[in-house]
């Protein structure tokens, strides 16, 4: 349920409803829209009395949701979701669409992955990713730097300035990851770890989820809730591709409609992610300018300085040349750098 307040509601009648409904043992969570505050109420609403809410002084109307995740659609919050980082880089809502890039995994040789964030810089992207934890199919595979990863990421945001993405696998390792991390990501695997899910909401840090590899929009909203409901509004949502029938040719299926469905039923930033939706180098272009047109809030795709080599994901990485290509050709539909007028904005 969600109480919409009247435009010139006063903070005295909003403080009424919240006790009346926090009297009852329900929780709320105000959010302050440009015209309109709205109160989403969260608990067993069986025995509120909605005529006697609506009729409060200030409130509008009172509103059933039928959706399932409530605090993350656009009926309980009308205004874009855009989270902003403290160097002013902002994700969400109507602001340019930002890029992530980087290797799939952080590996020993500091100097490939520093090589990496210098032409992310140079190329106007705004985070770094790699993987420190790495979720592995088998377990005889590269399984991560740990806390050494995270410490190259760190070193290489303070010779960039780029913000670091990346990945936690466990609760027990959020405390760590937030020291060195300015977005913890939680892979497709661990969409539905609801036990992860509910430790970063008690978190404040931004939270990046990606879509698991069978679930449905559904499912992966109510992941997003799950962080929201448990106090931490700061979540984008990657889009990384579903299991299809055909694997041949590509990894998964990207499904660019999650895009703008997303847009309409939530709030919430929602980026893609060409590189793992599709295993090949060669469609990180074409679907991740798909994506821009479909209007996601950025990308993420992988970049190795030597990707022939890579532990990780190097069929699906671009090399330093093929990454200055491809970024200059997004950067060229997000309008961010005009080349043709060498007048960057
Ligand atoms: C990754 O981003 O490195 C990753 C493991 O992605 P996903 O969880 O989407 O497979
Ligand atoms: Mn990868």
């Amino acid at each position: 349920m969600i109480i919409v307040m009247e435009h010139n509601a006063t903070i005295e009648q909003l403080n009424r409803v919240i006790k009346y409904i926090e009297d009852r043992g329900l929780k709320t969570q105000v959010n302050n829209g440009a015209l309109l505050n709205v109160v989403a109420v969260i608990g067993d609403k069986s025995h509120l009395n909605c005529e006697n809410i609506a009729a409060m002084d200030g409130v509008r109307e009172v509103k059933k949701i039928q959706e399932a995740y409530k605090l993350v659609s656009r009926m309980a919050h009308p205004d874009d979701t855009v989270i902003k980082f403290p160097n002013g880089v902002k994700i969400g809502g109507l602001e340019r669409p930002v890029l992530m890039v980087g290797p799939c995994s952080v590996e020993k040789d500091f100097d490939g992955l520093l090589k990496v964030a210098t032409a992310a810089k140079e190329m106007g992207c705004q985070f770094l990713r790699g993987g420190a934890f790495k979720p592995r199919t088998s377990p005889y595979d590269f399984q991560g730097l740990e806390e050494k990863g995270l410490q190259y990421l760190a070193q290489a945001r303070e010779k960039t300035g780029l913000l670091v993405v990346t990945e936690v696998m466990d609760t027990m390792d959020i405390q760590l990851l937030s020291k060195y991390a300015d977005v913890l990501q939680v892979g497709a695997r661990n969409m539905q770890n609801f036990k992860l899910l509910k430790a970063l909401g008690r978190i404040k840090k931004p939270v990046m989820i990606k879509r698991g590899p069978a679930a449905t929009i559904k499912e992966f909203l109510l992941a997003a809730e799950y962080v929201v409901s448990n106090g931490n509004p700061n979540v984008i949502l990657c889009e990384r591709g579903v299991k299809g029938f055909d694997n041949e040719f590509s990894r998964n299926v990207l499904d660019i409609a999650a895009v703008p469905i997303i847009k309409k039923y939530s709030h919430l930033p929602i980026i893609v992610d060409p590189s793992h939706a599709t295993g090949k180098r060669y469609l990180i272009e074409p679907m991740g300018k798909a994506a821009l047109v479909a209007g996601a809030h950025g990308l993420m795709y992988e970049v190795h300085h030597d990707p022939d080599n890579a532990m990780c994901d190097g069929a699906q990485s671009l090399n330093l040349n093929q990454f200055k290509e491809v970024t200059k050709q997004f950067n060229k539909l997000i309008g961010r750098i005009d080349y043709d007028n060498k007048n960057n904005v």
